[in-house]
């Protein structure tokens, strides 16, 4: 995670560099600020910051060994402390949950403390930072730093601590470790140990402003001006209530249909020439709405297909980031195979071509039937599956 990559948040962006710039990088922190702004983005991207070996003044180089260690999570410098569950044998501590996190934190940096339980399987149990985490945190924090020159512990949801873990950790923040900092990623702050704050420095992260959310938003989906501010409204200072609002639209949920059809019967219709028959309804089904609608089939067909392309080849690195509804996961999770570098372009420039002929009042019948057939081809282009 770099800043580059962050949503919005300048000021806060510019304190954090400016802490490193002047070497005053304070060694316990706590991001406090509401569900879904981003806090624990702005932690790890923080982290690599400092981490970095090659960094510029406004950024992470994004390419040292230490940030593909941090982009994969793996740096043996960085910790995780977070609230779990009890589950069977497991030992109620966080690396028992770890591959877990690690997984929900590379498919999306925001998420809620519900999806958190969800992925655990929490059901009906407490997740709790137990006292058993403590002897972790001891064990973990004794060592000398293995590569970077700080060890990190992020620490997710510090309110949810147990007292007795709560008051190790106040004493390891009151004597700590050399080169040690605690990165606290906090909604419900005032629930915190008092005397873990007053020796805390806070870091308050506003909400998100409307044009903020909207802005982004409309650079990744293409949106029109009037709906991307009225998501950004609704979602409240959360890029990601915003972008699960606008998975709940039924103009998504139809473009959503209409990409799954027509990607299954392309890809079978190479094969299974009846298949042909059915590409054409759709066309003529497609052909038969507004040119606005078509257009906005088209820029969200591109959307998922660089999606997909992300999920394909650069998620796999932990590089970037996917923003997937469910649905459009669940579908994506087969599909993306089937999206590489070598059919990209072609699919991409298949694409544009039908969009410019829309706008230019080509009959939709025919752009969207040829597009379709071009698509049949394509889609069967394969390279060997990197890993
Ligand atoms: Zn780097």
């Amino acid at each position: 995670m770099r800043f580059a990559d962050i949503i919005g948040h300048t000021d806060v962006i510019n304190h954090l560099r400016a802490t490193v710039h002047m070497q005053r990088i304070s060694h316990s922190q706590l991001f406090a600020g509401k569900e879904g702004i981003g806090k624990l983005a702005l932690a790890l991207a923080y982290a690599q910051y400092i981490s970095c070996t090659d960094r510029t003044p406004t950024d992470s180089c994004g390419k040292c060994a230490s940030c593909n260690k941090f982009q994969k999570l793996i740096h043996p410098d960085l910790h995780f402390v977070f609230p779990v569950v009890k589950k069977g044998n497991l030992l109620p501590v966080s690396d028992s949950f770890i591959s877990e996190w690690r997984q929900l934190l590379l498919q999306n940096y925001s998420f809620g403390f519900n999806k958190w339980l969800e992925v655990m399987g929490a059901e009906n149990s407490q997740a709790t930072i137990y006292t058993n985490e403590s002897q972790e945190i001891i064990k973990k924090l004794s060592l000398k730093s293995f590569e970077a020159e700080y060890k990190i512990m992020i620490i997710y949801l510090p309110e949810k601590m147990n007292t007795v873990t709560a008051n190790k950790l106040l004493k390891m923040i009151e004597e700590p470790p050399h080169k040690t900092l605690f990165l606290m990623v906090s909604v419900e702050a005032d629930q915190v140990l008092g005397t873990i704050l007053s020796r805390t420095q806070i870091v308050k992260i506003p909400q998100l402003d409307d044009q903020t959310i909207a802005d982004k938003l409309q650079a990744n989906w293409q949106l029109d001006t009037k709906l991307a501010l009225s998501l950004a409204h609704s979602a409240n200072g959360s890029y990601l209530k915003a972008v699960e609002l606008l998975h709940a639209t039924e103009d998504n949920k139809r473009n959503f249909e209409w990409f799954t059809r027509l990607m299954r019967l392309a890809y079978m219709a190479l094969k299974d020439n009846s298949k042909i028959g059915d590409l054409m309804s759709w066309a003529d089904e497609i052909a038969g709405i507004g040119r606005e609608k078509q257009k906005n089939f088209l820029n969200y067909a591109l959307y998922m297909l660089r999606e997909n392309l992300v999920l394909n080849v650069a998620a796999a690195q932990g590089s970037e980031i996917v923003y997937l509804g469910p649905d459009e996961l669940n579908f994506s999770k087969k599909f993306s195979e089937f999206i590489n570098p070598k059919n990209i372009v072609g699919l991409d420039t298949e694409l544009n071509k039908a969009f410019n002929d829309i706008e230019r009042n080509g009959s939709a019948r025919i752009v969207f039937l040829d597009m379709a057939l071009r698509i049949t081809r394509l889609i069967h282009i394969k390279t060997v599956k990197q890993t």
